[in-house]
């Protein structure tokens, strides 16, 4: 057995029940194989890989709160610290009924390669809680908020922890989490991203995920020779990542017909009208469905099946595993050309192989959605020098750390014969970067 299937094999008997995890560590480790193979000797020496699929460590609590019939309820509340090689972990907190500790490892491990790729100086972490915020009043929200940053304060920092929003967690949250961070420690620090503007947030840090994905998207199409503009597109999803992937494809001239949510799908051959789509996710935290009650010619349809609509192009900004090997069999039928991950592992282990052999350029989230995470880092950046850069010198940034990642993605596939191949580029120049820092930091 090769070094990186016998490290698989103890990942699943070592993390029973964490089918994501698993998912999502032999998806990198099949990938990682012709870079293992070259310098196995030194990295089973060193246990590289043993090393690289555990956490650090793993903070899991109690969050008791009380909710408005004034009944105490108990959520479980995580932090996964997966690796701090090359810098303070970073990466979101998501708060979904879905949560457990599998997923959050899952997504922690996926965000060392992702903010590796970044190029700044932050290692990899997850945190959330089974916590769902879907129908809470304000008022019960800030109590969960309250409750779980008053354990969590203990284990984070500028320097040492610094997390964000994911699923569930908006503006709204970060700002009852900073709250409460500082009441329990008195410090006024960059200690989560994603604030408000008026308390050390950054301009485009709320774009930033669905800017940075049409930015990369914007790289894949230009390297076939092609362009956005003209082109037909579904973005999946209705959350930020969604809404800002689907504000900049508008911007450079694409056409986004239909997008959704956990209930079903809206269909606009005109053109989805953004500026709706705001009102009723942002302003009213309501559901997709109404679009198609305040636009005329659009139509809703219960339960899934977003795909069956012709695209040239799809971005699945909603979930993991929202799209499977049936789904992208109807995509490429219909003439689907380019399939780019705003979400963490939307797309299925076979959905992914079969888009890829069959002539789709896909562009795993790992890369595609670093932009988050980047600007994150900027915002930490401007914290640390206590400034604030204009909206224009971070798009700016952003911009031009999309660019850099395509390219860094690209010449990784290049120099192990599989061009092309965006998800093995994404590991292995991910995992380039951490390694060499695990090594040069000894045990
Ligand atoms: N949750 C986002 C991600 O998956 C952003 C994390 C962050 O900004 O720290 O990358």
């Amino acid at each position: 057995m090769s070094y990186t299937e016998e490290v698989y094999e103890r990942v699943v008997a070592q993390n029973p029940n964490e089918p994501e995890f698993h998912q999502a560590v032999k998806e990198v480790l099949d990938s990682l194989k012709v870079v293992i193979d070259k310098n196995e000797e030194k990295y089973r020496k060193l246990s590289i890989l043993e090393r690289l699929v555990e956490p650090e460590r793993i903070i899991s609590f109690r969050v008791p709160w009380v909710d408005d019939k004034g009944v105490v309820q108990v959520n479980k509340g995580y932090r996964v610290q997966f690796n701090s090689a090359i810098g303070p972990y970073k990466g979101g907190l998501r708060f979904h009924p879905s949560v457990n500790q599998g997923i959050l490892k899952f997504l922690g491990f996926e965000q060392i390669f992702k903010n590796s790729l970044t190029g700044l100086p932050i290692g990899g972490g997850k945190g959330g809680s089974n916590f769902d915020p879907k129908g809470k009043s304000d008022r019960e929200v800030m109590a969960f908020c309250q409750s779980f940053m008053t354990e969590l304060s203990k284990y984070i920092g500028a320097d040492m922890d610094v997390p964000a929003g994911d699923i569930g967690v908006g503006g709204r949250e970060i700002g009852y989490l900073y709250g409460q961070y500082k009441r329990n420690r008195g410090l006024y620090e960059g200690v989560l991203t994603g604030k408000g503007l008026s308390y050390g947030g950054s301009l485009i840090r709320t774009q930033a995920t669905g800017y940075g994905l049409v930015y990369m998207l914007n790289e894949m199409v230009k390297a076939k020779n092609d362009t956005i503009s003209g082109k037909t597109l579904i973005v999946t999803g209705s959350g930020n990542v969604a809404i800002y992937a689907v504000e900049k494809a508008a911007e450079l001239g694409g056409k986004v017909v239909a997008m959704c949510d956990s209930n079903g799908y809206i269909y606009d051959p005109e053109g989805i009208k953004l500026d709706i789509v705001k009102d009723i996710k942002e302003v009213k935290r309501g559901r997709i469905k109404e679009y198609a009650d305040r636009v005329e010619g659009a139509t809703y349809t219960e339960g899934k099946g977003i795909w069956n609509i012709k695209c040239d192009i799809y971005l699945p900004c909603a979930t993991q595993n929202e799209l499977d090997l049936d789904a992208v069999k109807i995509l490429i039928a219909n003439g689907c050309k380019y399939v780019a991950e705003g979400a963490n592992m939307p797309t299925t282990r076979e959905a992914t192989d079969y888009l890829m052999a069959n002539g789709v350029t896909f562009m795993p989230g790992k890369a595609a959605n670093a932009g988050g995470v980047a600007t994150s880092a900027l915002e930490m950046c401007q914290n640390s020098a206590r400034l604030s850069w204009t909206a224009e010198e971070v798009d700016t940034k952003l911009h031009q750390i999309m660019v850099d990642i395509f390219h860094k993605v690209d010449d990784a596939s290049k120099r192990y014969d599989m061009e092309g191949n965006y998800v093995a580029g994404a590991n292995i120049a991910g995992f380039e970067k951490v390694v060499d820092a695990m090594i040069a930091q000894g045990i």
